[in-house]
């Protein structure tokens, strides 16, 4: 699953490739993609607009239009956005599940083999309001994320920090990968609650946040699966993970194997050694 740096990976490739483009029409094949919506009210706010910006928030890609709307995009499991320069082959096929044409005869395919991904269109004044954004917490990577915020809300939270990392309400845009890496990096077992963290561990946890998500955007993220930017190329940052996918391989740090567990349904990967309960 795209998590903050795959998106931003995205997005920074998309960026110089579809911004300033007018979408001549846009194909929707799977119509419960831009619910609420249905798909003539979609088009009618998106056809024949400007691209004029790109943004992100947590996981979502923000489509800015010229129409004074936004397109939030949520790629959720396996949803790609793939752009096709004008006079490529067209790579439409049975994933493809929404298609822009631009202006100038290229194209950015939104293809998801699962089907979960959606597109909504907001008016830009909702933004912040709407359901998607409205509960994120804030951008670690962003100018209001702080050591002293990030005590704070750590403290008002009592919940194993794992399942805190992961919880878009507390932060957004960490997904399993790259919560296993920052408690890695942090020296902090995956079942510590919150609230017991100590200033110097929270100190290790913000350098690990903004460290680890800066080092998989500059990878230009992770590809286990899935993943891949607007023009279908991997990421790179699956070469430098330290612990997640490496259960039984030995720690680079300190030698011992690594180990996995369930929390909350989802498997946490540690090193036993680096990572010690109760420290
Ligand atoms: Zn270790």
């Amino acid at each position: 699953m795209p998590e903050l740096p795959e998106v931003e990976t995205i997005k920074r490739t998309l960026e110089e490739r579809i911004v300033g483009k007018r979408i001549k029409c846009i194909q929707v094949l799977l119509e419960k993609m831009v619910l609420p919506l249905n798909v003539e009210q979609f088009k009618i706010r998106v056809e024949g607009s400007i691209i004029t910006g790109l943004g992100r928030r947590g996981k979502y890609l923000l489509v800015h239009l010229s129409f004074a709307s936004v397109l939030i995009i949520s790629l959720r499991m396996t949803g790609r956005l793939i752009f096709v320069p004008s006079g490529k082959d067209i790579l439409v096929n049975k994933h493809t599940h929404l298609v822009f044409e631009f202006d100038d005869g290229s194209f950015l395919y939104f293809n998801d083999v699962r089907k979960f991904g959606t597109i909504h269109c907001v008016p830009v004044e909702k933004l912040d309001n709407c359901p998607e954004i409205a509960k994120l917490g804030p951008e670690p990577l962003g100018p209001e994320f702080s050591e002293t915020l990030l005590k704070e809300m750590l403290h008002t939270r009592r919940k194993k920090i794992k399942q805190l990392l992961l919880d878009q309400t507390f932060i957004a845009g960490i997904g399993n990968i790259y919560a296993d890496e920052i408690l890695f990096q942090a020296g902090i077992h995956p079942e510590t609650l919150s609230k017991s963290l100590t200033s110097r561990q929270v100190h290790s946890l913000f350098r690990a946040i903004v460290g680890v998500l800066n080092e998989g955007v500059k990878h230009r993220g992770t590809t286990i699966k899935d993943y891949v930017d607007g023009d279908g190329i991997t990421g790179n940052y699956q070469d430098y993970l330290k612990v997640y996918g490496r259960k039984g391989k030995k720690c680079y740090n300190c030698g011992k194997q690594i180990e996995t567990i369930k929390l909350g349904g989802r498997t946490a990967h540690f090193c036993p050694g680096c990572q010690r309960e109760g420290i």
